[in-house]
């Protein structure tokens, strides 16, 4: 059966139609259009999916990748930067207007599972994947399935406690990853340090100002703990960045060094790599749903 993959965007919405072997037959993209409200969106969908498949009537599996995460209980999105999206039932309300049953999942799982099957993870079974960026979150893909948990929560790394007392973060919670590693926070603590507004890219340029030492080691000590802690807990095969911030090459050696020195052993090696699929994890992650 082929397969498409819709990726839920704040700014755009991509889709993608493949054979059964994830090989890409056709793929689209549209603008998300979030001011024009939820129905919009849903309507904007439906429309890409007829577009992909021709208005053929071959069965095709639908999966759909989306911002912030599904609420355990009632399976509604909670917590999503497409403000619209949140405390709607998106899954029911695509299911009625296609009439079939589709998958959703949140990005960040979507991401580790399309990494851990078709990209930088193929070789590993017990794989964590990140993405950091604007937001920050992580998924667990166990032989190559998603590894939800109890109550749906498994990989929500981005708000585990870095430090007691510390940043207020949107979630209620005090001291977050998200809340000092996310592109927005970074951007915010070298705005204190420097006193000067620049985006992360702009900042990792800033090799000889004073303040950049300072940030970067603030920076990669919040990072070594944040990986550690899973190292300590999970003990993956392999870690898989993603997001904005896996550009960011020092993660990859500096980076790495100060996870190790923290983890709870003294064998550590566990691979701390970049992402393979680019942006498109995101639509083959949804078509693997
Ligand atoms: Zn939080």
């Amino acid at each position: 059966m082929n397969k498409i993959g819709i990726d839920l965007g704040g700014t755009k919405i991509e889709g993608i139609l493949t054979d059964e072997k994830y090989q890409t037959i056709q793929r689209k993209r549209i603008l998300t259009n979030q001011e024009n409200g939820y129905n919009s969106i849903l309507e904007s969908i439906k429309k890409l999916i007829i577009e992909l498949t021709h208005e053929s009537n071959e069965k095709v599996s639908i999966g759909i990748c989306t911002p912030g995460s599904l609420s355990f209980d009632s399976g509604l999105i909670k917590n999503s930067n497409t403000q619209c999206l949140i405390g709607k039932d998106i899954q029911n309300d695509l299911q009625n207007i296609l009439n079939q049953n589709i998958s959703v999942e949140n990005d960040a799982n979507c991401f580790a599972l399309a990494e851990a099957q078709l990209g930088a993870g193929k070789k590993s079974n017990l794989v964590f994947g990140v993405i950091m960026g604007t937001g920050v979150g992580g998924g667990i893909i166990i032989d190559g399935k998603i590894h939800h948990g109890r109550t749906n929560i498994a990989g929500e790394w981005g708000h585990h406690c870095l430090h007691n007392e510390g940043n207020n973060c949107y979630c209620g919670n005090l001291g977050c990853v998200e809340t000092y590693i996310s592109g927005p926070a970074l951007e915010k603590n070298w705005l204190k340090l420097s006193g000067i507004t620049q985006t992360l890219p702009e900042i990792i340029q800033n090799k000889n100002n004073p303040n950049f030492v300072n940030w970067k080691k603030t920076f990669l000590n919040n990072f070594g703990l944040s990986m550690a802690n899973v190292i300590d807990i999970l003990d993956p095969d392999i870690i898989i960045l993603g997001g904005g911030l896996s550009n960011i090459d020092f993660l990859y050696d500096e980076g790495k060094t100060s996870v190790y020195e923290k983890v709870f052993s003294d064998t550590v090696d566990t691979p701390i790599i970049k992402n393979e699929l680019g942006d498109s994890a995101g639509v083959f992650g949804a078509c693997l749903l």
